[in-house]
């Protein structure tokens, strides 16, 4: 357990022999500043003098190659089809539940604005409204097209 799940997912990595670079999802979360991953400065609970490993942990085969990826290219690739949610007016019965669910109290409970300065994307709003009203809107325009385009493929 820990109150920074980076430096949670940080002492994991190597507790399984890995380096938390290696893992995209992990490096986006680095460079967006999500919180610690500087092993020195994160402090482990219990009776370890240093991070305990794993001694029967097997790495997937394909871990070495990965190891090359760079996921400079993947954070750009997640933001450009990036979405946020959005209220839609027509549809929102005014119950409050996305505004109370927000655990950073990003929505206006008189507007149902959402300050994408404060909102972390968790997505609670748009899980929790059973009217679906706060819809997912892609940020990039061009992105909404590609969609558009993907998904008609399959209708
Ligand atoms: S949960 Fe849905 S219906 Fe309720 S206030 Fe929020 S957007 Fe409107
Ligand atoms: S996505 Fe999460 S943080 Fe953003 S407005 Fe909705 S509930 Fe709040």
């Amino acid at each position: 357990m820990s109150t920074d799940p980076l430096a949670l997912d940080a002492v994991a990595i190597k507790m399984m022999g890995m380096e938390i670079g290696d893992v995209p999802i992990l490096g986006a979360a680095i460079a967006r500043g999500v919180g610690e991953s500087r092993l020195e400065n994160i402090t482990i609970g219990g009776d370890y003098k240093s991070i305990p490993k794993f001694t029967d942990y097997k790495l997937p085969k394909r871990y070495k190659s990965s190891k090359k990826s760079n996921y400079k290219i993947l954070i750009k690739v997640i933001d450009f089809f990036k979405t946020v949610p959005k209220v839609n007016q027509k549809k929102c019965r005014n119950c409050n539940v996305c505004v109370e669910s927000c655990p950073v109290k990003a929505i206006n409970p008189e507007t149902k604005q959402i300050d994408y300065t404060v909102c972390i994307e968790c997505m609670c709003c748009h899980e929790l409204c059973v009217y679906n009203a706060v819809e997912l809107k892609k940020v990039n325009f061009l992105a909404g097209i590609v969609g558009r385009l993907n998904f008609s493929k399959y209708r």
